[in-house]
């Protein structure tokens, strides 16, 4: 058995290099790389076959087997051996091939004279491109090393087959990058948008893939993991003081960047012939390859980790930042792995929607998106790996679904989708100016959701009747420090501004839970959502909660001001919170400074106890609003967060009507202002059912106005209410079914 070396290898790699520099087409330059590999490897056989779409494999070029089975011979992903390198991602090497489990023979191309069998997949950063495989008739067992090298090889026809580099005889070798995919994910922000992929991160462009001379070479990656592991270091101790969990993510990078084995590994790809560049990235794919094989949830993050890693070594050896150069597209579309809040606010209303690998459905970014109403779907896997910067791209917020490079059926069927959306909202547009009045002449008051200024232009264009939550928290979490007083007093003067004389009501700080501040030092918890958040910090902890009260009494400057606390629990602690704000209050007027000319104060009910209050709460708060989300979580027991449980319980199920109910006539026979401001209240039918139960006020997201009142104009609250109670006396689960039935029923 000839004895392959080092030098065998970096001669193959350079021939190869070569030969890829000469530019013939696609074809033939494919057969070359077979011969000359097969002469290299002292092979019978050398075959190429590539992904033909998402499942099968195609012999694209060979040397040895017979010529007519090219682009013939095709193969499933797990069938024979090929198929079986493809689906596990690593190499298998075998004397006797027929003898193996999973051989499958095929006749057309003549291997059964072929006994030893070396296949390593040809992968580019987890993506299966194809498989590489030698032959021979001897009872060969490949060497280590020539496994190692053939993978190095595989490398190099990876970044070849990137390039869609092979076109020959009018047959376009499949280039994986092409294809069309869908992909699903998780809807964060509803709404389609059609557009142009814009890489957050773009990827390093590598190349030199092969090097003149590997001392110097594994000497530049020796400087590059130095550097690396300095700024490690250095992000390592500023993080430390401020945030653990950020602080554990660095202490693995940290690991990962003084591993030995992993630049162990890459020194070796180096002396094997690659550049030092071409080395992280074989790296970077294997270790992607193995993710996708990893159940633990733990282990996959640290790989991604080490993917992180990956991209910051590429980036300091090639120089390339984010910058590029390269121009934005037209709708540019933004695919990330993540995004923090602030990088998406920069980009702003440019985008016309988000898509990313991770991120969750109550992340600061998604809350930004949602502000902007950017259609946003989050958890959808391997988006960064398939897209390329410019791929045409529809992203469907409302399903949750990416359709990558569609073809132009998939492309008109959802451009017909829009068009059908856009007329909706002329519609809607339509009746702007006009009440959300019910057949039964009972009008429902419609109010926004807002939290940034960026929502506030939306308050005249979406016809709402004030704004019915403001949530003061965003401008914090947006932030890499506290605000000052000052600047909360410019940002709430020019909401009031803005509303023109329409009431805002400003929800005081809802931190804790999800929304955590940067700046602020946090207890871990087990269960933040029903832990320290909300008004609860800001009774415990009153100092910033006083701020925001100054800052909004000063900002109101005799104008009303609608102040309402978050999560009250308990009618104490509604006192409470009212008495703070009454000292400030009084010490505005202490201080000289103008007052507001009437204050409203009210609770968010977001917790089953305080609809049990006593009926002096009741009595003594101006207003409450719902807070459905939250109050919908603790009443079945279902974090709003939690994907697997979120959708579980209908907000439409009678025992939470009930429960609904039993709020509506308490508020009733106190005299209490009642709205509701969860998402429900912009979902039309949630939205019938609730004004149906008696909620006179709902405050929504505003794109969300126009359907809402589009459904309440047609509908007959009498009808809606006799439906609901029909269902109670049946002791149904929901009144969905029924309310479904009555809406399909209406003009
Ligand atoms: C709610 O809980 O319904 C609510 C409106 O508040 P948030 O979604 O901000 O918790
Ligand atoms: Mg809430």
């Amino acid at each position: 058995m000839p004895h392959r070396t080092r030098t065998d290898s970096r001669m193959l790699l350079r021939r190869l290099r070569d030969l890829l520099a000469q530019g013939n087409p696609g074809q033939e330059r494919l057969d070359r790389i077979t011969t000359l590999i097969a002469e290299s490897m002292h092979a019978d056989v050398c075959s190429v076959y590539l992904m033909r779409d998402a499942d099968t494999l195609e012999l694209c070029a060979t040397e040895g087997l017979r010529p007519d089975a090219v682009h013939r011979t095709r193969l499933r992903i797990g069938e024979g051996l090929v198929g079986k390198v493809a689906r596990l991602a690593r190499a298998i090497n075998t004397p006797d091939a027929p003898s193996q489990p999973g051989f499958r023979y095929m006749p057309e191309t003549g291997e059964e004279v072929f006994s030893s069998f070396l296949g390593v997949p040809i992968q580019r950063l987890g993506e299966r491109l194809g498989v590489l495989v030698v032959q021979t008739r001897d009872a060969r067992q490949f060497s280590d090393d020539a496994v190692y090298g053939l993978e190095v090889v595989a490398m190099v026809l990876a970044e070849m087959t990137e390039l869609g580099a092979f076109v020959g005889n009018g047959t376009e070798i499949p280039s994986p990058h092409k294809h069309q995919a869908v992909l699903r994910g998780i809807t964060a922000q509803e709404g389609e948008a059609e557009g142009h992929v814009w890489l957050h991160q773009p990827r390093v462009v590598i190349t030199n893939l092969v090097n003149d001379d590997s001392h110097a070479e594994v000497a530049r990656l020796q400087d590059a993991v130095e550097t690396l592991r300095v700024s490690v270091d250095d992000m390592l101790a500023s993080a430390a003081a401020r945030d653990k969990e950020q602080s554990e993510v660095l202490q693995t990078y940290r690991m990962f960047a003084h591993s030995r084995g992993w630049l162990k590994r890459m020194e070796q790809d180096i002396r094997l012939g690659l550049s030092a560049e071409a080395a992280v990235e074989k790296e970077q794919s294997e270790a992607r390859a193995r993710l996708e094989t990893v159940p633990d949830t733990y282990l996959r993050d640290r790989l991604h980790d080490l993917d992180d890693l990956s991209n910051r070594l590429l980036r300091i050896l090639t120089g390339q930042g984010n910058e590029t150069g390269a121009e934005m597209p037209e709708r540019p579309i933004l695919v990330a792995r993540n995004i923090g809040p602030g990088e998406l606010m920069e980009y702003g209303r440019k985008l016309r929607g988000v898509v990313l690998e991770e991120g969750a459905v109550g992340s600061h970014a998604t809350i930004v998106a949602r502000a902007l109403a950017i259609p946003l779907v989050i958890n959808v896997p391997r988006i960064t790996t398939e897209a390329l910067n410019g791929d045409h791209i529809l992203v469907d917020g409302t399903e949750g679904v990416v359709h990558l490079r569609p073809d132009d059926s998939v492309s008109s069927a959802f451009r017909d989708k829009m068009a059908m959306q856009a007329k909706a909202q002329e519609r809607y547009a339509g009746l702007r100016d006009k009440p959300a009045k019910a057949r039964c002449g009972t009008v429902v008051t419609l109010k926004m959701n807002a939290g940034l200024m960026a929502d506030l232009p939306s308050l005249p264009s979406s016809g709402a009747d004030a704004v019915g939550l403001f949530r003061t928290e965003l401008q914090f979490l947006l932030r890499d420090k506290m605000p000052k007083r000052s600047e909360l007093v410019a940002n709430y003067a020019r909401v009031l501004d803005a509303a023109k004389g329409k009431t805002v009501h400003f929800r005081t700080l809802d931190i804790g839970s999800d929304k955590v501040m940067p700046y602020m030092n946090r207890p871990d918890e087990p269960n933040p959502a029903m832990g320290w958040r909300a008004l609860r910090v800001g009774l415990d902890k009153p100092g910033v909660l006083r701020m925001q009260l100054q800052a909004l009494i000063r900002a109101a400057q005799g104008r009303p001001l609608s102040v309402m606390f978050p999560m009250v629990a308990q009618a104490s602690e509604f006192d409470r919170a009212r008495a703070i704000l009454m000292r400030e209050i009084a010490r505005e007027r202490r201080l000289g400074h103008v007052l507001p000319a009437d204050v409203k104060i009210g609770a968010m009910l977001e917790t089953p106890s305080l609809a049990y209050a006593p009926k002096s709460f009741f009595q003594q708060v101006d207003f409450l609003s719902i807070g459905g989300n939250d109050l919908k979580q603790f009443f079945f027991a279902a974090d709003r967060e939690n994907e697997l449980v979120r959708r579980r319980y209908d907000t439409l199920s009678l025992s939470f009507l009930t429960f609904l109910q039993h709020i509506v006539d308490r508020c009733h026979s106190a005299g209490t202002a009642l709205s509701f401001c969860g998402e429900d209240a912009g979902r039309p039918v949630d939205a019938l059912a609730l004004a149906g139960i008696g909620i006179a006020a709902l405050s929504m997201r505003p794109a969300s106005i126009g359907p809402v009142k589009s459904m309440i104009r047609r509908a007959n609250l009498n009808e809606v209410s006799e439906i609901i109670a029909r269902a109670q006396r049946r002791g149904l689960d929901s009144a969905r079914p029924a309310l479904l039935e009555y809406v399909a029923s209406l003009p």
